[in-house]
């Protein structure tokens, strides 16, 4: 399968070039030239994740040099639970957040990660993070011998979980912690893309969800839920995402246009309005983002948007629909899923239930995207709870930290990847 940018039409390059490269040399993000369709009864009687991966992601790895290693990497890649659990009879929850540093974005860095260990050459990358992409993508790449991998992320903005996934590391992982907020982290990543002598030298890759090598495995579980929904109520699925920078959910949007039951999908967003002004108003411009207490979503300009108005362009979504939730009504939505199910939501994943409360749909799936314990410090006093941390994570709570302090200056950045990491 080909690959094109969402700018010019006629750059055209395979999977693993896209994966490499990150971003098109015109700047646009890679989106596949066309989508494959998908027959659902195919997928009913499949019943691992490997399996239900590779049968799914094999189209998009067709004539590409990795498509004879493709099963290794799902292997390697989806090796935790992907649970769609039932809370009563008209909402189920989509768990994302069995992964090694507890969120959603595991699966995609562990399989961006094992796909770029295959492939030739060594390489830098680096990514902004608003919480949870940085520890994922540092938990996946760690002490590989391909990749050197610098994170920055916003200093003060992220829980003391969070803080602690991003600085528990060491050789090949160096933690940027950058005095900004995550837009500036997003702009000063993108500043040493745009620098060519940069890029070249230190052979500059990302693993932001701008990386078609992360949003495809996400897919999976879109294609898993909705499968496993359809054969056992007959039924098509409704998503609610919690929505930031819109990797997540134009996952499950793709995965809806290539022919999987799923019929609705609404975007939760936290108090960053761009994407449910977009939906009002069809207008697309980004905003400052702003604090919340869904903090892995406070995203003013979120890049994915350009792959969704490439899509819009070609044909325009129909059910789809996005809401802002305010801080109070994830702070009250936390309580009552605790009150009513029994059930404690992380914030991001309260937006997604408040959106649930608050709309007219029958039945839904809300996706949750993190453990709850990486935000105890909100969610303790809400619910009343202490929320213990799972032992799987001791290890990594005991390990020294490391971290670079800067200031969101690029010449800053620049001058300590050149100093810190070599290719
Ligand atoms: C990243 C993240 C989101 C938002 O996902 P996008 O793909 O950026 O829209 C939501 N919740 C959590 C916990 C996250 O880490």
């Amino acid at each position: 399968m080909k690959f094109r940018s969402t700018r010019s039409k006629s750059e055209v390059v395979n999977l693993s070039d896209a994966i490499i490269k990150g971003l098109a040399s015109d700047g646009g993000l890679y989106v596949p030239v066309n989508f494959p369709k998908f027959k659902v009864d195919e997928f009913i009687p499949l019943d691992s994740n490997v399996e239900i991966a590779y049968k799914f992601l094999l189209p998009f790895f067709k004539n590409d040099l990795l498509s004879d290693k493709l099963k290794e990497i799902c292997e390697s890649s989806f090796t935790f639970p992907l649970p769609l659990k039932t809370l009563n009879e008209r909402l189920s929850v989509l768990e994302l957040f069995h992964g090694p540093t507890g969120a959603f974005k595991d699966v995609g860095a562990r399989f961006l990660a094992n796909t770029l260990e295959k492939l030739p050459g060594k390489r830098t990358i680096l990514v902004a993070t608003s919480g949870d992409t940085g520890s994922a993508v540092a938990s996946a790449f760690y002490k590989r011998q391909r990749s050197q991998i610098g994170i920055l992320y916003p200093s003060g903005k992220i829980s003391e979980f969070q803080e602690m996934q991003l600085t528990c590391w060491d050789t090949n992982v160096i933690s940027y912690r950058v005095d900004a907020d995550f837009d500036s982290c997003q702009s000063l990543v993108k500043q040493a893309f745009s620098d060519e002598g940069l890029r070249r030298n230190m052979n500059l890759s990302s693993a932001n969800s701008i990386n078609i090598g992360r949003l495809l495995p996400q897919c999976v579980y879109y294609v898993k839920a909705s499968v496993e929904h359809y054969a056992k109520y007959g039924r098509y699925a409704n998503f609610i995402i919690p929505t930031g920078n819109m990797g997540n959910a134009l996952a499950c949007i793709w995965v809806r246009k290539m022919g999987f039951p799923i019929k609705k999908i609404i975007l939760s967003c936290n108090s960053n309005l761009t994407i449910p002004e977009y939906f009002q108003t069809r207008i697309f411009h980004g905003r400052p983002s702003v604090k919340t207490l869904a903090n892995a979503m406070d995203v003013g300009n979120p890049s994915n948007m350009e792959r969704f108005l490439d899509l819009e362009e070609q044909n325009p979504q129909k059910d789809l629909s996005s809401i802002s939730v305010s801080d109070t009504e994830i702070k009250t939505a936390i309580l009552e899923c605790y009150e009513r199910l029994g059930y404690i939501i992380c914030p991001h994943t309260a937006t997604a239930y408040h959106a649930f409360r608050n709309s007219d749909i029958e039945e839904a799936i809300i996706v949750s995207t993190a453990m709850p314990v990486k935000f105890k410090e909100v969610i303790e006093p809400i619910v009343r709870k202490s929320i213990p941390i799972p032992v799987k994570f001791n290890e990594m709570m005991n390990r020294p930290r490391n971290y670079v302090e800067i200031q969101p200056l690029y010449e800053l950045l620049k001058k300590s990847i050149l100093e810190k990491f070599s290719v």
